[in-house]
């Protein structure tokens, strides 16, 4: 079933936006089968879960964290995560710059923003990115890399509202782009759209999408997953 999924899916993927395979709450046998079917790039929210599956999984798999991010965590995936997408607070970030000095690597960020209107979602806004990215406190971490923002519409069947929810992360962006990162190539990822979503993200620029449940199937909490 994942095979065919995946099929499914990567069809409707086009470049340049690539696919997160989204695997939290799933057993290290369907990423595998994933894995088997050539999928490289795997999206976790918990810290533990996804070091365990790192260990436990071929070493070239991309990983990506999705999920918020606690100071305390931060250790477990600093050796090998690929992108953290939820970046929402300067201390999280001198958190992440700490632990990736000690694995004496860089690593890649993306500044969550809040562009839903549900209040329970995590992230940013403009004045709260702007304070960060002028700090003094930001321009001495070098082992920490921002390369984009990331952002979450609203869980909703309307979908012109989750299109200017889209819409307004891919001016954040540009917005960015020109007064920060304006000489810097690696400030290039868009990081919207899920399983419900991600056609009408691609359409407003997405780059990576974040598919779980259309791959996988729908997950199950009714046991509480150790993080
Ligand atoms: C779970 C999750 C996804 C995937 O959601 P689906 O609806 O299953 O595709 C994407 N992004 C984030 C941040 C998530 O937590």
């Amino acid at each position: 079933m994942i095979k065919e999924n995946l099929n499914i899916i990567r069809e409707q993927v086009q470049a340049p936006a690539r696919l997160i395979a989204v695997s939290k709450t799933k057993p290290v046998e369907m990423l595998q089968e994933a894995y088997d079917c050539g999928q490289r790039l795997f999206g976790e929210n918990k810290a533990l879960e996804m070091r365990d599956k790192h260990e436990a999984l071929p070493k070239d798999i991309e990983w990506h964290f999705i999920g918020h991010l606690q100071s305390n965590k931060v250790k477990y995936i600093a050796p090998f995560v690929s992108l953290i997408h939820s970046i929402d607070s300067l201390a999280i970030l001198q958190e992440v710059n700490k632990h990736a000095v000690k694995n004496n690597r860089v690593i890649d960020c993306l500044l969550q923003f809040h562009v839903a209107s549900e209040e329970t979602k995590f992230g940013l806004d403009m004045q709260e990115a702007d304070e960060l990215l002028s700090s003094a406190a930001f321009a001495e971490l070098k082992n920490v890399r921002i390369v984009g923002v990331m952002g979450m519409a609203t869980n909703t069947p309307d979908k012109d509202l989750v299109r200017r929810e889209f819409h307004r992360l891919k001016e954040i962006f540009d917005d960015l782009k020109l007064r920060y990162f304006a000489g810097s190539d690696c400030f290039k990822e868009i990081s919207m759209g899920m399983s419900g979503d991600f056609a009408i993200a691609q359409e407003e620029g997405s780059t990576l999408v974040r598919v779980g449940s259309s791959i996988f199937g729908a997950r199950d909490y009714g046991v509480k997953v150790n993080d």
